[in-house]
């Protein structure tokens, strides 16, 4: 059985292979190790094997693994689940980043509850690509007017844009779709002129050699790094 610190390092060679293929810096693309439904005895390992990114889908089930793992203090945590508003405080506290920032309700809140001696919150807009109902995001023409005003927000730091396109094994519609996102991207710097506007949170375990051609910023992987989850109950 490979070990977590095993797969880390199968995954760091996925993507400088990747990066390879499209001309690009593997300095430049970094990895989110995608924690949930894992314990924190794997964050612990997978930490003691150099990452210090984790992302979280649930935010109960993250707190009691940020309380287990209090006296790594350099853990940078990463909320990628869905977001409602009464879970808005404990994120807004316990996170550095979210990357699933989809209305302007959630992200006024998010900076109306960032503690005051935090840094600001490094926050994406998930892009719902295809528009289906079942998927969280925002729809394409809707990303730019929620960008403006979280520009706006003082606690916020805008970064980026964060993608989960539908499921495909074919790595042409992988990559059509990642495309758009980065097109969409380059839409909104041009359009801004944000310099903190650095980020494509796109890829995961199967699709990051496509969203790194894409131009992916940090990929999420869950599954190539802990194993296969249990399903969820
Ligand atoms: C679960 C999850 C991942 C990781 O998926 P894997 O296929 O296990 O790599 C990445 N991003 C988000 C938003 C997720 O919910």
């Amino acid at each position: 059985m490979p070990t977590i610190a095993d797969n880390l390092q199968h995954v760091y060679q996925q993507i400088h292979a990747a990066a390879k293929l499209a001309c690009r810096n593997p300095e430049g693309i970094h990895l989110l190790a995608v924690s949930k439904a894992h314990p924190a005895s794997a964050i612990r390992e997978c930490y003691k094997a150099g990452q210090r990114h984790f992302g979280e889908n649930y935010l109960q089930e993250a707190l009691l693994k940020q309380e287990a793992l209090a006296d790594l203090t350099d853990l940078c945590w990463h909320f990628i689940g869905p977001l409602q508003t009464n879970k808005t405080r404990k994120v807004a506290e316990q996170f550095d980043w979210v990357h699933s920032i989809d209305r302007q309700r959630i992200a006024e809140r998010l900076s109306e509850q960032r503690p005051a001696n935090c840094e600001p919150l490094n926050v994406c807009i998930q892009v719902n690509l295809q528009d289906e109902d079942s998927k969280s995001g925002v729809a394409l023409q809707d990303v730019a007017p929620l960008a403006k005003s979280i520009m706006a927000l003082p606690n916020l730091k805008l970064r980026g844009l964060m993608a989960i396109p539908v499921k495909s094994d074919d790595y042409a519609v992988q990559l059509g779709s990642f495309t758009q996102v980065a097109k969409l991207m380059r839409e909104l710097q041009s359009s801004t002129q944000l310099a903190t506007l650095d980020t494509l949170s796109m890829g995961m375990s199967n699709d990051l050699q496509a969203a790194i051609a894409a131009g992916a910023t940090i990929v999420r992987v869950g599954t190539g790094i802990f194993g296969p989850r249990q399903p969820q109950t």
